[in-house]
């Protein structure tokens, strides 16, 4: 595979396209970017349309639940519609891989709140960039009894809990973060599925 031309170099546009396409993807490089694509044009024809409609599925079909702003296919999603799961409690994540993090510890049976992000002044980001007037809106029902702030343990994740905090505290609700023990700085998305278990169980009320 070595000597692969990168995409500005093809002659064929339809394949330097796609090179070009990989490139565009997050930790492709050039030489794995030429790599995928020569990989889809000695794919099946079938197996390139099912990659090619699995692509344009994800933009047609997902859409935010109305209720937890995850990613979803159904409305409400497969947790706020599963009668199992406690909606008395919200374990508020920054984004959607955070909340299939917790889910695969299976240790948790409350429901979830997407923010979308964090707040960051840096980047620019506020409060109205991010899913709290919807976070806001279910507290209000009084049918909870428990906030799990689980944003990152990082600048901005630790900035967007404290934010919470403030805004919550008054409505009465008992706020719990993450036990401490995940890795300072890192993502929840990383963090392996027993600290995981071990920081949902160990949250502590603030
Ligand atoms: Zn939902």
């Amino acid at each position: 595979m070595k000597g692969l031309p990168t995409g500005s170099e093809f002659t064929a546009e339809p394949l330097s396209r796609l090179v070009d396409e990989f490139h565009k993807l997050p930790g492709i490089g050039p030489k794995m970017a030429a790599r995928l694509a020569y990989h889809v044009l000695r794919l099946p024809e079938a197996e390139a349309r099912s990659l090619a409609e699995a692509i344009i599925a994800v933009k047609e079909k997902i859409v935010l639940c109305p209720i937890c702003q995850n990613l979803t296919d159904v409305t409400p999603c497969a947790i706020c519609r599963n009668p199992e799961r406690d909606q008395g409690i919200i374990c508020v994540v920054e984004e959607p891989l955070d909340l299939l993090a917790l889910e695969r510890t299976g240790q948790y049976r409350g429901v979830y709140h997407v923010l979308h992000g964090a707040l960051s002044p840096m980047e620019g980001i506020g409060p109205e960039d991010l899913k709290i007037k919807e976070l806001l809106e279910r507290l209000k029902s009084g049918q909870v009894r428990e906030v799990i702030l689980a944003t990152n343990p990082n600048l901005e994740g630790e900035a967007t809990a404290m934010y919470l905090q403030r805004l919550i505290s008054p409505l009465g609700i008992k706020i719990t973060s993450l036990a401490r023990g995940l890795p300072v700085g890192a993502d929840l998305e990383y963090a392996d599925e027993v600290t995981l278990s071990r920081a949902i169980e160990g949250r502590r009320e603030l």
